[in-house]
């Protein structure tokens, strides 16, 4: 028996919000959850112990369960990544059909449309984050927090890497490549030793940690002389300590810029009063948000520039990047700018594992090359999906919704007769992007062409508050917006200063 409170919680988990059209998807995802999990439980107790037919001692141990062939083997699927592709491969494939492992380095999905905001603290990381093991629990499946670093195509075998450097190897009938991009620094010198990256959790925390750090020593510079008056040239020091520079001007550097100015001319200008005039924002970019239309990208520029002070110089290319000066191009002039901080948001270039293990490539040589059914071309069992991979004649971005709807797609493809499967076709369901200020742009959604402004905002936030793949995510996200609408951005500084006694 539950107590009473959880019972509450539970009836309103499943249906109190049933009259609603949005309780009634939650209420139907938790039914078709229950009956999964208690589907596979009775499978499960159904079989015979280890090593009685039915069973697979190599992988998982679970009892072999596909439906209409008593005792048969389920293929062994192996999933590669816990991404948007990868995840939501495993969220949808059926189970009972397929022994799955899933390997991956990192163990949750991340919910990277909203990195830049946890950057900044406006919502915690743990809220974006979705682990991977409830899934796996539920699901019958296992998974394995390590690398994949090498394919043999002929034993049909993937070497594995633990993240402490042990190597083992796994067999799959069916492989599942979901491997995303890393981001490029397309070999300009300095960027890789210099600059901060937006890509994992990890950069989201180094990054607010070090913005943390060039506050307090700016608070603190004109003090080392043991003088306290302000001169020139500590004047200059702090003006250089609080330049932020971001390079890139796609959604994750435009987000982030905006998520950034939030928090500088908000929490940063009311703690570090003295601080506020010496705050400057720039952005380097060729173009900003190219793939909106050319209303919606003015619309950006002109918001980032006048409500957001961020000096956004277009048709830039950074030649070089030092420890504190970041040369830059600017069509004929070129210009040279003392930093503080800078982020490079600028670009992406396969894992090396993309390249190396000679899977069919695009001509670029970036992407692994796969048919309209997602097959690598000319494998029989290896699939490619999200970021890593393009669709030969079917071009599509590199984003979140495309690796999501390309990892749907390939779960019921994967549970069905190959010759009754139909190629894979996007839905573009609308492209959306925060820009500070409670203000956002939303393009292509059903039946609206563009939105702009607060009414932007709010679509933007439900979206992605809708989007999260569970209910605690969505509960912890509302309680964050909450606690820094009342209490504002937390700026407390962890790392090296608060070492284990
Ligand atoms: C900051 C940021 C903001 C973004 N904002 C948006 C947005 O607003 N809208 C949008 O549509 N898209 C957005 N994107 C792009 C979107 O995140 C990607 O298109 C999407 O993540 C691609 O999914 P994926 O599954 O292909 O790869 P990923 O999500 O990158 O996942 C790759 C997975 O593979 C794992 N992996 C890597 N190498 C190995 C290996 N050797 N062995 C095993 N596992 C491995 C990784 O650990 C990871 O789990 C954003 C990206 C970033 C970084």
């Amino acid at each position: 028996m539950l107590p009473r409170g959880l019972r509450a919680m539970r009836a309103l988990r499943l249906g109190g919000l049933g009259r609603c059209p949005l309780g009634r998807a939650f209420a139907d995802d938790a039914a078709k959850a229950t009956a999964t999990a208690t589907a596979t439980a009775t499978a499960a107790t159904a079989a015979a112990p280890g090593g009685s037919p039915g069973v697979n001692p190599k992988t998982s141990g679970l009892p072999m369960t596909t439906p209409g062939a008593p005792g048969a083997v389920r293929p062994r699927v192996v999933i590669v990544g816990t991404g948007w592709a990868s995840f939501r491969v495993l969220a949808d494939i059926d189970t009972k059909k397929n022994d799955v492992t899933v390997i991956s380095p990192r163990n949750h999905l991340l919910f990277t449309p909203m990195l830049a905001s946890s950057a900044l603290g406006t919502v915690n990381q743990r809220s974006i984050c979705q682990p991977v093991r409830p899934l796996t629990a539920k699901k019958n499946a296992t998974y394995y927090e390590s690398s994949v670093v090498g394919v043999d195509k002929e034993k049909q075998l993937v070497t594995c890497k633990t993240l402490g450097g042990q190597e083992y190897n796994l067999p799959y009938d069916k492989l599942v490549v979901g491997i995303g991009f890393q981001p490029n620094d397309f070999n300009i010198p300095g960027v890789k030793e210099n600059a901060l990256f937006m890509k994992e959790t990890a950069d989201a925390t180094r990054f607010k940690d070090h913005v943390l750090e060039k506050l307090e020593e700016a608070a603190y510079c004109h003090a080392l002389d043991n003088d306290l008056t302000l001169s020139d040239e500590e004047k200059w020091k702090i003006q250089e300590l609080l330049t932020f520079i971001v390079v890139g001007g796609g959604p994750t550097g435009v987000e982030l810029a905006g998520e950034l100015t939030d928090f500088l001319y908000n929490e940063v200008a009311n703690l570090y009063k003295n601080l506020k005039p010496y705050i400057r924002v720039h952005m380097f970019t060729y173009d900003l948000l190219n793939t909106f239309d050319e209303k919606l990208q003015d619309y950006a520029i002109t918001h980032l520039r006048k409500k957001q002070n961020v000096q956004v110089h277009l048709g830039a290319f950074v030649q070089k990047v030092e420890p504190n000066v970041v040369h830059v191009k600017l069509g004929e002039s070129a210009m040279s700018i003392r930093y503080g901080t800078l982020v490079w948001c600028a670009g992406i270039k396969p894992h090396p594992f993309v390249s190396d293990f000679g899977f069919a490539m695009n001509d670029k040589g970036s992407q692994i090359l796969v048919d309209p059914f997602l097959k690598v071309k000319g494998e029989k069992n290896i699939y490619a999906i999200g970021d890593c991979a393009t669709i030969e004649d079917y071009w599509l971005p590199q984003t979140a919704q495309v690796a999501n709807q390309q990892g749907q797609y390939l779960a019921k493809a994967l549970g069905m007769d190959e010759s009754k499967t139909k190629p894979f076709e996007f839905h573009n369901k609308g492209t959306m992007a925060y820009l500070g200020g409670l203000t956002a742009i939303m393009a292509n959604l059903p039946g609206v062409s563009r939105i702009t402004g607060f009414v932007a905002f709010l679509g933007w936030r439900f979206t992605y508050w809708f989007l999260q793949l569970s209910m605690r995510n969505r509960f912890m996200l509302v309680t964050d917006w909450l606690r820094t609408f009342i209490f504002g951005r937390d700026l407390t500084r962890f790392g090296p200063r608060s070492k284990p006694t």
